[in-house]
């Protein structure tokens, strides 16, 4: 059988721990025998990370920037207990938050469906896709104990030296303060990497703030994605027969409960954040999310929503069994696969895409599956497989459909 020819080359970053050793069984079992994998590699695991003084990461974004799309393994984010164990000259930022930086984007992430894992709300029929801004707010406040009596101000500081001044709070005694911020530019981008999401996948949008309490603030928001989608969406979506719809949140953490699921649910960063694990518990499990960053520029970043798993990896380095899903980690894969596809005009690439996608899915329906999954099934009949039974399952599955 001829692999299928690429054009463009995927920008291919590696990582760390159990998920770079599931990275290569991927590679090895699931697309190198059936692709000509054209891809330029980037070791963003933690080693080469500090070899390159984190150099390889910025590197590996801009790569992202001249070709477009990129597949991403998930990399450990280093702490002090992380500096030790590798020897660190420095405690190097998060690739993620690197990578983000660079591309500007808003980070997707979807559940993966499949039959036998059942949601916890049980009228949830198609899966709910929350876009989470991850720029500012609460992740970058600066917070301050009032020890006593006093007063706490906001102060803007013009240009020319001109001070606007509004009282946060009159204390008369002890209590906490804390000042937060976001810029227009960033709102807008979030705006438009929704929009456009939203039109890739032909999904509902939803959007929702707290604007009726926060009137500048998130009222900012509100307004923000008002104006783009009227400008620059709004017969677009038309067009595509889908709806952008905003809402406060607690109307829409009730509507989402009730839904049967099929839209992107845009929020802020910490509603995000927050939603995020609601929505994914609620599905399974992490190892079940697909996870994508799409800049407003149009470049694409597939990764895994997990991380390293690093228990299982210490587990694999002294010679026990591991059962580590590669479930997230091969959806990167097809989503990027598919995207190049897209962009390349590769029909071929884009239903591998699909079928490795349906044999990933039917294998776990016809009951072989890694032990996370086995513990949460409903099927009857279920069988745990090893990380490498899974992948090699999968395979056997893949060459029917091929
Ligand atoms: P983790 O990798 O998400 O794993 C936490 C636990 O969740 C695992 O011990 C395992 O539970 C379960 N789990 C997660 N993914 C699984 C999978 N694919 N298959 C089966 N079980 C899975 O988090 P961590 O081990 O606490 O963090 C390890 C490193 O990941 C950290 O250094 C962190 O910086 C990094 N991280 C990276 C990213 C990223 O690159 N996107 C995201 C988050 C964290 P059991 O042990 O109970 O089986
Ligand atoms: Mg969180």
């Amino acid at each position: 059988m001829s692999r299928i020819e690429m054009k463009t080359p995927l920008v291919e970053m590696d990582g760390d721990e159990m998920t770079r050793i599931l990275w290569k069984m991927i590679k090895d079992e699931l697309l190198l025998p059936f692709i000509d994998l054209k891809t330029e590699y980037y070791d963003l695991g933690l080693p080469y990370r500090e070899k390159t003084k984190d150099l390889v990461t910025v590197d590996a974004a801009n790569a992202t920037m001249k070709y477009g799309v990129a597949v991403k393994c998930a990399t450990i984010t280093p702490n002090a207990q992380r500096v030790e164990e590798y020897n660190l000259t420095e405690m190097w930022k998060s690739p993620n938050g690197t990578i983000r930086a660079i591309l500007d984007g808003t980070v997707f992430r979807a559940p993966i469906p499949v039959a036998g894992i059942e949601p916890k709300v049980s009228c949830w029929k198609k899966p709910i896709t929350i876009a989470r801004h991850a720029y500012g707010d609460v992740y970058k406040n600066t917070e301050m104990a009032i020890p006593g009596p006093g007063k706490v101000e906001l102060v803007y500081t013009a240009e020319d030296g001109t001070e606007t001044r509004a009282l946060v709070h009159e204390y008369k005694s002890a209590g906490v303060a804390q000042g937060m911020h976001n810029i227009n530019e960033s709102i807008s981008s979030f705006a438009r990497s929704c929009f456009e999401y939203a039109l890739d996948t032909k999904q509902d949008l939803w959007f929702s703030t707290k604007d009726t309490i926060s009137k500048i603030y998130d009222h900012t928001f509100k307004d923000i994605f008002a104006e783009i989608f009227e400008a620059e969406y709004k017969e677009k979506f038309a067009e595509a027969g889908i709806e952008y719809f905003y809402t406060l949140i607690d109307d829409a953490v009730a509507r989402v409960v009730r839904s049967e699921g099929g839209f992107i649910w845009a929020c802020k960063n910490y509603d995000g954040d927050v939603m995020s694990d609601m929505i994914s518990s609620a599905y399974g499990s992490l190892a079940m999310m697909t996870s994508v960053l799409v800049s407003p520029k149009g470049y694409y970043e597939y990764e895994a929503a997990h991380g390293t798993v690093q228990r299982h990896y210490y587990k694999y380095l002294k010679g026990e069994e591991t059962s580590t899903n590669s479930v997230a980690t091969i959806f990167a894969w097809t989503g990027a696969l598919r995207k190049r596809g897209e962009l390349d005009n590769i029909p071929e690439l884009m239903a591998f895409a699909d079928k490795l996608e349906k044999a990933t899915l039917d294998t776990i329906a016809s009951g072989k599956m890694t032990k996370d999954l086995a513990l949460i099934s409903t099927l009857e009949n279920v069988t745990p497989l090893n990380s490498l039974e899974f992948i090699q399952a999968i395979r056997a599955e893949l060459e029917k459909v091929l």
